[in-house]
């Protein structure tokens, strides 16, 4: 864990500007899964904490609401200056905290601060949306904030996926009470300090740290206005359930099960590598990741040369770290019993150890052959660097399969021919579809967002769904031309 960059860890909240414990003094431990030991502790808020972070935000509102939308942005082009210059301290913390590679760490951050450059360019994209209806009679659309609003993070981006969030949410004038994932939250942390010295005000972005009962309290709270989710499906649906029933607007992302369908015509070489970079990419713990290879007809040289570029992978420094002892239990799980049901394990990143890293939570990459559709690895989220391998003989059979799960984040074709990658992509049910891409994240402008169970609430998170999320439409009607006999219809 030593470092040239000093690492404070902050097991406070950020709450009106200060940092500051609980007064119920419950903390959480947090491990560095690259070294299986203790990186520090966190507060565990309570219901109290998320009232006072949510009063402040509330306390903030009105100055941050009043100030000009321009001025608003110049705080995240500060912020993306910022984290430029301290990009390898966040990477290094990232990696650290959540146990990806430094170059996936770098990676995320980097992602996060093109989300930022989305937010800063609002004020060239939010502008017009007015028009001479009648004689003398404008009608003219304007965005206004929500007010008090919320996030709700998961273990895997904590840099990133509040970026998702943060720019639209706080461009748009709202003030903020974010809560940082309690595996791995100094990412947020950090990302607070650096708003700070970005000038951002007092109150305007409220860190609450904890778990089940912090977010319990932001979702009920009747000051908060909308709550950004993203996490598991069985917490999405939960969490999205129980916010709606207050009235609040509410979009939580869920877990996927991510199909890519290998045709013979593919090319082996860049099918080989997007794949296996799809699933082990970190560690396979990434929504957008591989889960399952349906593999039409014969592509076995695509496997063989799958399987040689996997057991190549330098486990530690081209794959980072499993992120808790409740993940390794249940990624071997699932492929000891895929195992048992017969399937085979061409690649078995079981048991597997990082000499320079002893102690540390690893699984390398596994390729399993002869999975079928009923096992329970093919159809449920593994999260982990695991590829099922599942045979069919036709196009329409994959994609059949891809169509019966229940979750719809992302789907790929990987062919050489144009109408067949259109057919297939015309039938997934997916919200993000790649063509010869094994993790096809839309980038920025483009929204991020799945469907079916991948997917609670409307619309996608980023993009400009994201300010649409953030904001509420108000539409004013002007009768310039005082003339009695005139009407709007006139
Ligand atoms: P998680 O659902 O366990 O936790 C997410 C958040 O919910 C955390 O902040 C946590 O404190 C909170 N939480 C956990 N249990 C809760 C409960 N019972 N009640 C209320 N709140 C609770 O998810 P995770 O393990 O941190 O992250 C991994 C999951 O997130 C995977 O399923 C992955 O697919 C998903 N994910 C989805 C996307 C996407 O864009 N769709 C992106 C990243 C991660």
């Amino acid at each position: 864990m030593q470092s040239q960059f000093p690492f404070v860890a902050r097991s406070q909240n950020f709450i009106g500007g200060e940092w500051c414990s609980s007064p119920s003094g419950n903390t959480l431990d947090i491990l560095n899964p690259r070294h299986g030991k203790s990186m520090g502790t966190v507060v565990d808020s309570t219901t109290e904490d998320v009232k006072r972070a949510v009063e402040n935000a509330k306390a903030a509102f009105p100055a941050w609401s009043k100030t000009p939308l321009k001025e608003r942005a110049q705080i995240l082009y500060r912020l993306k200056q910022l984290m430029e210059a301290n990009v390898d301290e966040l990477s290094w913390l990232l990696s650290h905290e959540n146990g990806k590679t430094f170059a996936e760490a770098k990676g995320s951050v980097l992602k996060g601060i093109e989300c930022i450059e989305m937010g800063t360019s609002l004020p060239n994209m939010v502008a017009g949306g007015q028009l001479d209806v009648s004689r003398g009679v404008n009608c003219e659309t304007t965005f206004a904030p929500l007010g008090v609003v919320a996030g709700i993070i998961p273990f895997n981006f904590p840099t990133m996926v509040p970026l998702w969030m943060l720019p639209q949410a706080l461009v748009s004038g709202n003030t903020f009470v974010l809560k940082p994932s309690e595996q791995v939250p100094y990412g947020s942390m950090r990302l607070a300090e650096l708003l700070t010295e970005a000038g951002l005000p007092s109150g305007v972005l409220n860190i609450v740290n904890g778990s089940q009962e912090a977010v319990e309290a932001i979702v009920d709270n009747p000051d908060i206005k909308a709550v950004g989710f993203v996490g598991s499906t069985k917490v999405a649906k939960i969490v999205y359930e129980r916010g709606a029933k207050t009235g609040k607007r509410m979009l939580c992302l869920g877990g996927a099960k991510n199909h890519l369908v290998v045709v013979p015509d593919a090319n082996k070489e860049l099918t080989a590598s997007n794949v296996v970079a799809s699933f082990t990419g970190c560690a396979g713990q990434r929504c957008m990741a591989a889960s399952v290879m349906l593999a039409v007809g014969d592509v076995n040289p695509i496997i063989e040369q799958m399987v040689e570029n996997a057991n190549s992978m330098k486990l530690g420094e081209e794959m980072g770290a499993i992120n808790s002892y409740q993940s390794v239990e249940r990624i071997t799980r699932y492929i000891n019993e895929a195992e048992e049901a017969g399937a085979r394990v061409l690649v078995d990143g079981r048991k597997a150890n990082v000499p320079s890293a002893e102690g540390g939570l690893w699984i390398g990459p596994t390729l399993i052959d002869n999975v079928t559709p009923d096992m329970a690895i093919a159809k449920e989220e593994v999260f982990g660097p695991v590829l099922s391998i599942v045979r069919v003989d036709t196009l329409d059979e994959a994609i059949a399969i891809e169509n019966s799960n229940p979750y719809g984040n992302a789907a790929a074709i990987f062919t050489s021919n144009g109408a067949t990658s259109r057919y297939a992509i015309e039938r997934f049910q997916a919200g993000m579809c790649g063509v010869n891409v094994g993790v096809p994240v839309p980038r920025e402008p483009f929204s991020f967002g799945g469907w079916n169970d991948s997917k609670f609430g409307h619309g996608d998170m980023t993009g400009m769904d994201g300010y649409r999320f953030w904001t509420r439409p108000r539409k004013i009607t002007t009768k310039w031309e005082l003339q009695s006999d005139q009407t709007w219809m006139s």
